[in-house]
């Protein structure tokens, strides 16, 4: 395809999140379905790919040499339910205008990430996973149906239960372009949280409060040290809560007045030439401390903003510079229950090896959801970020690879740039499953990616 058969093509420069291994590619900016579709059929030997907001942090929205779709030009809000609490929208809608139209109406999205700036295509692709995985699985099981544009030019509909709804709910964008989609939505009477903070000692401490009592909570999620050693490893701390009921908000407050609205707030964006160094060992030990120590031992029924309690890295647009140049790497994986020893080794490990990750959380996962390649299974998922320049990084991320796949874990695709081929089917076991339907479905490899090149997927 060349740049001037669709309206808004250029060749450019793509990353994920992490802003490691950029490639270039035809960006297409379809505005129609049918815009979609003739890139679709146009985009050549190098195939396409589609492409949300690029949250993704490693290689999973990009085409070296080929076509990346941006889908965000088709982002309308087509019908809401409000009696019945479903929403029909396109794929390049983002969460955070699902939340702008949704709250005031007394809904929200079923299921967030840690940054509502993804869109809905994107969070069916990647099948993402919010706090609330032990009570709600992930974004998929809320699909009511979507549309699939095919490598064969059609438009389908896809139900959840069937081999193609299956495929998609975590295909990585590899069977097809999905143009819209039918959501199932949590209603709230409020566009507050109720929360409740503690600090848990080390790592066991945190797995017992999070066996104990995750069930009362439809949302949890802990912030780990992974720089604290010895007797501390793995010290936390937990932050759990629930939407706050209309009764919670105090009379006279503000939040009483307009008790649904949709409020954020912006820092100013990060500088784009941050030195590499910023963050050392010491600066984010440093931070660590002071982070684990602020946070009240115990509280309760704190009331808070869902942007503050759902997405507070939001409020500092482009923090990912804080790494500089040379971009982060996003490790997470998940390992079952029963697994916990591998979880505490890799911890211990780690926590040894003096990675600088000041974003790290632990979480435990519900029930495995349906799609093939859906990352969440029962147990301990860890994710954590480090800067990509990290001596002997590279190597260490292998030896935790092994580590996790030994233990019948896996890595997380839409996290993932690094991760070699051969230990991918021990990780997705439906991995041939999904090869198959591919296989058929798309013949000539027309979506195709990075990361789909990369793992032969
Ligand atoms: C700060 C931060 C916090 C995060 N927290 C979490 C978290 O808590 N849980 C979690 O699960 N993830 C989390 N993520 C990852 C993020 O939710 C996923 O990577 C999500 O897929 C990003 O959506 P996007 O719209 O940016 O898609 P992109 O990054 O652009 O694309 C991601 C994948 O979706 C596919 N895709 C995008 N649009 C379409 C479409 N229309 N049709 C078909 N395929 C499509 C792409 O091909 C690609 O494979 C986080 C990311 C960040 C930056």
């Amino acid at each position: 395809m060349s740049a001037d058969t669709l309206p808004d093509a250029d060749w450019d420069t793509v990353t994920g999140w992490g802003r490691t291994a950029p490639t270039g590619a035809l960006v297409v900016r379809p505005r129609t379905y049918e815009e979609a579709a003739a890139a679709v059929r146009d985009c050549g030997v190098r195939g396409g790919i589609a492409r949300g907001l690029g949250r993704a942090y490693g290689d999973a929205a990009q085409n070296a040499g080929g076509a990346v779709l941006d889908m965000t030009g088709l982002d309308r809000v087509h019908a809401v339910d409000a009696a019945g609490g479903t929403v029909l929208c396109d794929a390049g809608v983002s969460l955070h205008r699902l939340m702008e139209v949704l709250l005031p109406l007394g809904w929200f999205v079923p299921v967030t990430p840690g940054t509502r700036y993804v869109t809905v295509g994107g969070a069916i692709g990647a099948d993402i996973h919010g706090k609330n995985h032990h009570v709600s699985g992930s974004f998929s099981r809320h699909v009511v149906s979507l549309e699939l544009l095919t490598a064969d030019g059609r438009v389908r509909t896809v139900a959840p239960g069937t081999p193609l709804f299956d495929a998609t709910a975590g295909g990585m964008g590899l069977t097809g372009v999905i143009l819209t989609a039918t959501l199932r939505l949590q209603p709230v009477e409020t566009a507050l949280m109720s929360v409740d903070t503690e600090r848990a000692a080390d790592l066991d401490d945190l797995m017992a409060r999070l066996t104990a009592t995750d069930h009362r909570y439809r949302y949890s999620v802990a912030w780990i040290d992974l720089l604290a050693r010895g007797g501390a490893t793995g010290r936390a701390v937990l932050t759990r809560g629930d939407h706050a009921p209309l009764a919670a908000l105090p009379a006279r407050s503000r939040a009483r007045r307009a008790p649904l609205a949709f409020r954020t707030s912006r820092l100013p964006a990060t500088p784009d030439f941050l030195p590499g160094g910023l963050l050392s060992r010491t600066t984010v030990g440093l931070f660590n401390e002071v982070w684990y120590r602020k946070a009240p031992r115990e509280s309760r029924g704190r009331l808070q903003r869902i942007s503050t309690f759902f997405h507070p890295l939001d409020g500092v647009p482009h923090w990912n510079r804080v790494y500089g140049r040379g971009g982060f790497v996003q490790y997470q994986f998940v390992v079952g229950h029963g697994r916990e020893e591998a979880l505490r080794s890799i911890v211990r490990r780690i926590s040894e090896r003096r990675c600088p990750s000041f974003l790290a959380v632990l979480k435990r996962f519900g029930e495995a959801d349906p799609g093939w390649l859906s990352f969440p299974v029962p147990g301990w998922t860890l994710a954590l970020d480090v800067p990509a320049g990290l001596p002997g990084l590279g190597a260490f991320l292998d030896e935790l690879d092994e580590e996790v796949a030994g233990a019948g874990g896996r890595v997380y695709l839409a996290k993932d740039s690094r991760l070699r081929p051969e230990l991918l089917a021990a990780m997705y076991p439906r991995l041939d499953d999904f090869r198959t339907l591919r296989a058929e479905l798309d013949p000539r490899g027309v979506f195709v990616s990075d990361l789909a090149r990369r793992l032969a997927l």
